[in-house]
């Protein structure tokens, strides 16, 4: 089996559009590792803050401990964890990990193949992101994981292509206003600062549909898709709790916007779709919604 198809079947007990996102930032997180060091084991003890870190910011709502990954991505042939004992997980309880000294590394058989085939760590890493996180959040996930993208030479997957006339279609629909706070913006004729953001991921089935997407502009975008920001059924805009903001600026652009309406698309053209809406609040935005 090829190594991008092995990657593949760790999402499949995902069903339903569930984000799963533990063992793949595990293993973005050791592909990172390996870049800088090879595969020397990545001690427990060392990877725990980082890989919490990952999870709370990439990972769903509900909180996970680093240790699931750690122990449960043995199971897939790709990671191997072992302990002052010898090989093998002691299980994904963090006093276990940390008391046992386990350490983790790429499975042998893997890290072979990214030494002897350039651009596998580009292609793993391009799938992972793909197949589990929206475009906009790519960059800053790769940045808190330590992998070098430039360096990994990552290549868009041919695949599964996006449909290029998505973005036109939302901004039209939007009259190339942000949804959430109206902005505009040309620079010499032609749109500046606005993005049409997939309510739910491409990556999780999102279709590239007026009634899948927004129009925002980039900073409401990114905050949607880090689940700052949300919608309720009604489709006004919700504001995470979480969220804290003391400035003037935080204040308009983003905890005053609790409760208001989005912007609706031009008559005639539909709105975004409840089922999808749903599938970003229980996935996506991070609740309690401020009140
Ligand atoms: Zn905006």
């Amino acid at each position: 089996m090829d190594w991008i198809e092995r990657v593949a079947e760790i999402r499949r007990w995902s069903r339903g559009g569930e984000r799963a996102p533990h063992k793949p930032l595990l293993l973005l997180y050791a592909l990172g590792r390996f870049q800088r060091q090879g595969n020397r084991p990545i001690p427990f003890s060392a990877a725990e803050a980082e890989l919490k870190k990952l999870l709370k910011e990439y990972g769903p709502s509900r909180d996970t401990s680093p240790g699931y990954p750690f122990h449960h991505l043995t199971n897939d042939g790709l990671w191997l964890v072992e302990t002052v004992h010898g090989p093998g997980s002691p299980g994904a309880e963090l006093s276990r990990l940390r008391e046992s000294q386990a350490a983790g590394r790429l499975h042998p058989d893997l890290a072979r193949a990214l030494s002897e085939e350039p651009g596998l760590l580009g292609r793993i890493a391009r799938y992972l992101l793909d197949a589990n996180f929206a475009p906009s959040l790519h960059q800053d996930l790769c940045l808190l994981a330590g992998l070098d993208l430039e360096t990994a030479e990552i290549i868009p997957d041919v695949k599964k292509r996006r449909d290029p006339r998505f973005r036109d279609r939302v901004l039209m629909a939007y009259e190339y206003c942000c949804a959430f706070c109206s902005y505009d913006g040309w620079l010499d004729g032609a749109v500046v600062g606005l993005d049409a953001a997939h309510v739910r991921w491409w990556a999780f089935d999102g279709p590239d549909d007026v009634a899948n997407g927004l129009c925002l502009c980039a900073i409401h975008h990114k905050l949607f898709d880090k689940g700052v920001l949300g919608l309720t059924g009604e489709r006004a805009i919700a504001v995470s709790a979480r969220f804290v903001g003391r400035s003037q600026s935080a204040r308009d652009m983003v905890l005053s916007l609790a409760g208001r309406p989005a912007r609706s698309p031009q008559p005639g053209l539909d709105e975004v779709e409840r089922d999808h809406i749903d599938w970003h609040r229980h996935q996506v935005f991070r609740t309690p919604p401020r009140g």
